[in-house]
């Protein structure tokens, strides 16, 4: 079989595609620029032409996936804005949402062999800023970080619109569905994940280059979370696992219209400082050393439906993934 995978150089598509091609997939990457992602041919010489690579400048275009979508049997649609940067909420919403109806109508009106559709979604589209802690499933969806941005605007700030872009793209894409519900061939699921962390399959380049979600564990390393930031907290998914749950989602008959948490646990930030001490990484600061385990947990995931319907196991340690990390950061200049 075959499959579309958008933004193939992307930090989590490099191993979504990787993981493509160890279940025997071939795959079509699609990608803004060549150039910058030459080192995709190499990384993964090894399966020749089973792995095809074509440019697609802007997914926000109608029609911009109408011939990549052509002859694939499944798609896995990654492709979407995430940095803390944005200073216009549309900077990341129109990308997203619009990215998101395009390879969908794409496939609506060209993808004759599609079956099944997987979106990269996010717990930033379950999971809100809760008042008081709180458990989060697959029902919930972020609804306050929408009405926060609608109400705000640029005032929101760029964690705020980021978490408003994944809530709207996935609830754009459930809409699609079903709006054209009587002529769809294929079906689709929707894969949260929280934080991933894990190394970058990408080429080291400068710490500059380390993806948003990295830089949690980079930034806490490297001293520049102090105090009360080191009780800053979330939950998180390992790299390989979240990659993973993209592949099974495209052949696992039951998730067809589920929405899915793959996560493999809770942490603070403090946590990657004990977790360093542990390992004996030099030079990390301490702060203050397991602080962590009576705090409450703002927004805890409660879900079995990545056991159940993908037969997938989160399970990965914070310390192993905090190791995997720093091996991954000296590539890039980590002054550890
Ligand atoms: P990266 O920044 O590493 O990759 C993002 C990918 O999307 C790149 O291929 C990038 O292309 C592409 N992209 C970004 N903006 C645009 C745009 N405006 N037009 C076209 N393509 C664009 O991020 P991640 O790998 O971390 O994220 C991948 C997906 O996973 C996203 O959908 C993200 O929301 C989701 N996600 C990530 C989590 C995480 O913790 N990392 C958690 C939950 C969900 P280019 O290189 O050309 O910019």
């Amino acid at each position: 079989a075959k499959v579309l995978v958008t933004g193939a150089n992307g930090y989590l598509a490099v191993w979504i595609v990787k993981k493509y091609f160890e279940a025997g997939y071939s795959v079509r990457g699609t990608v803004r620029s060549l150039s910058k992602s030459a080192f995709l041919k190499e990384q993964f010489a090894e399966y020749g032409e089973r792995f095809e690579l074509v440019v697609v400048e802007d997914i926000t275009k109608d029609g911009a996936f109408d011939e990549a979508v052509k002859g694939v049997d499944a798609i896995a649609h990654t492709a979407s804005p995430f940095h803390y940067n944005a200073i216009e909420p549309n900077e990341l919403i129109i990308p997203a949402v619009q990215g998101t109806t395009s390879i969908l109508n794409s496939a609506l009106k060209h993808g004759t062999s599609v079956k099944r559709i997987v979106l990269t979604s996010s717990v930033a589209a379950i999971r809100e800023v809760a008042p008081t802690p709180r458990d989060f499933d697959e029902t919930n969806w972020n609804n306050a970080a929408v009405a926060t941005v609608e109400s705000k605007g640029s005032a929101a700030g760029p964690a705020m619109i980021y978490l408003a872009s994944k809530t709207l793209a996935e609830r754009a894409a459930w809409e699609f569905v079903a709006a054209h519900k009587a002529e769809l061939k294929w079906d689709l699921v929707a894969i949260n994940p929280p934080f991933i962390f894990g190394p970058s399959l990408s080429p080291a380049q400068t710490a500059n280059d380390i993806n948003t979600s990295q830089k949690e564990i980079y930034d806490t390393l490297t001293g520049a979370r102090t105090g009360a930031q080191l009780r800053g907290e979330g939950n998180w998914v390992h790299v390989s696992i979240a990659a993973d749950a993209h592949v099974r989602a495209t052949h696992a008959a039951a998730a067809g219209g589920e929405r899915i948490i793959v996560r493999s646990g809770y942490f603070f930030h403090q946590d990657f400082l004990d977790a360093a001490a542990e390992l004996g990484i030099p030079n990390v600061p301490r702060g203050e050393p397991y602080s962590t385990g009576n705090l409450p947990r703002a927004a805890n995931l409660v879900t079995t439906k990545a056991e159940d319907l993908l037969g997938l196991k989160a399970t990965a340690t914070l310390k192993d993934v905090v190791e995997e990390s720093v091996k991954d950061f000296k590539a890039r200049g980590y002054p550890g």
